[in-house]
């Protein structure tokens, strides 16, 4: 059996340089305020309201290519719809997603209704840990995944079209990795997926102590790679990468491409602090009170949280980090999927199959 904290320990990071272009990737927290209760996130116990103004979103650099709003529940911010349009005008050729808990199907539809006035392209991702009721035992919320399905309809009645599923895995759900993606694919919807993980600031501060087995592990994210790898869409075979990445930290504790994080990357909480990621303490310095965010991006506390990035001895592997850390690495990337369609082929040409999506579970 594996502990989650134990998978962290070797520094695969890279040096940043001295010369820092702004970042092309951001996750953007803005409220840490939540109405779900989940086991691996303690953001539910929190009470300050975000301080971020909606004019402070407009000091975000224009070279933003990624940007994930997130929380905390994002919807539950009343200027939401504000802060996205202000980050669309901002950063116009960024593509922007909002990840939501989903459980509150009227308001989602209602804001998101509003976001699709000036921008038609809005992505939603809804966190689904679970089918049956482990949704539920993980959420702690009632009827959780019913709602999430609610929401996801009601999204599309309004004419969402970049709409997809966040998993997260935990000590209790491993084996509702391949089943949530096979509830994706009922759903026609995207799916990605995470290990939960301890963080000193993000997450209320959780720390995950939980033992999964090493099997079960390798098992689901081996039926998602190979499920990925035969798709024949090269952002699949990216995804089945993605994948890869987790099953190494989860198994070995390897990070299997240098961070990118504070370079390309930042994450942004709701009261102006920025930080090289989610798991990186070191504020880089504050958004409100910068005068700009070259100022910033370019001030010795940010030169300080790159050094830490550098000297980290924890390995992660996220999505948002890992976006751009694949973009950096697309020879290395593109080997791996080279080499794994050469494995499968003579599956492929004999038609066998030896892992298969689980069933796709009913929808309640
Ligand atoms: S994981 Fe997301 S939905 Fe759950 S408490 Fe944390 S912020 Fe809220």
């Amino acid at each position: 059996m594996l502990r989650f904290p134990d998978m962290f320990s070797r520094n695969t990071t890279r040096r940043t340089t001295s010369r820092i272009p702004l970042p092309t990737d951001a996750v953007v927290a803005v409220t840490y305020l939540c109405n779900s209760r989940c086991t691996m996130c303690d953001f539910w116990k929190e009470t300050r309201q975000p301080t971020m103004t909606v004019e402070d979103y407009r000091k975000l650099p224009p070279t933003l290519r990624d940007i994930n709003v997130s929380g905390g529940e994002p919807f539950l911010h009343p200027q939401i719809v504000a802060i996205v349009r202000a980050l669309h005008e901002t950063c116009p050729k960024a593509r922007i997603t909002i990840s939501t808990n989903g459980f509150l199907t009227d308001l989602i539809c209602k804001r998101t209704r509003d976001i699709l006035e000036f921008l038609p392209d809005i992505g939603i991702r809804i966190s689904i840990d679970g089918v049956g009721d482990m949704h539920e035992r993980i959420r702690r919320i009632p009827q959780a995944l019913q709602k999430d399905l609610a929401t996801l309809r009601g999204l599309r009645a309004i004419g969402v079209r970049d709409i997809g599923f966040g998993y997260t895995m935990t000590e209790e759900n491993v084996e509702h990795c391949t089943k949530v993606y096979a509830l994706a694919q009922q759903e026609r919807v995207d799916c990605t997926w995470a290990v939960a993980q301890s963080s000193d600031f993000y997450f209320g501060g959780k720390q995950i102590e939980r033992r999964v087995d090493p099997a079960v592990v390798a098992r689901e994210f081996d039926v998602l790679m190979e499920a990925e790898l035969r798709r024949w869409r090269p952002k699949s075979w990216v995804r089945a990468y993605f994948a890869y990445g987790l099953r190494r930290l989860a198994l070995d504790g390897v990070q299997v491409l240098p961070s990118r994080a504070g370079t390309d990357f930042f994450f942004l909480d709701p009261f102006g602090n920025v930080y090289p990621s989610v798991v990186h303490p070191s504020v880089m310095g504050n958004c409100a009170a910068a005068t700009s965010f070259s100022d910033l991006w370019t001030s010795t506390a940010a030169a300080h949280a790159r050094r830490v990035v550098a000297a980290w001895d924890r390995p992660y592997w996220m999505v948002c980090t890992a976006r751009t850390a694949i973009r950096r690495n697309l020879p290395r990337v593109a080997r791996w999927v080279l080499v794994q369609q050469l494995r499968l082929l003579p599956q492929r040409l004999t038609g066998h199959r030896s892992l298969s999506v689980p069933t796709a579970a009913a929808t309640p």
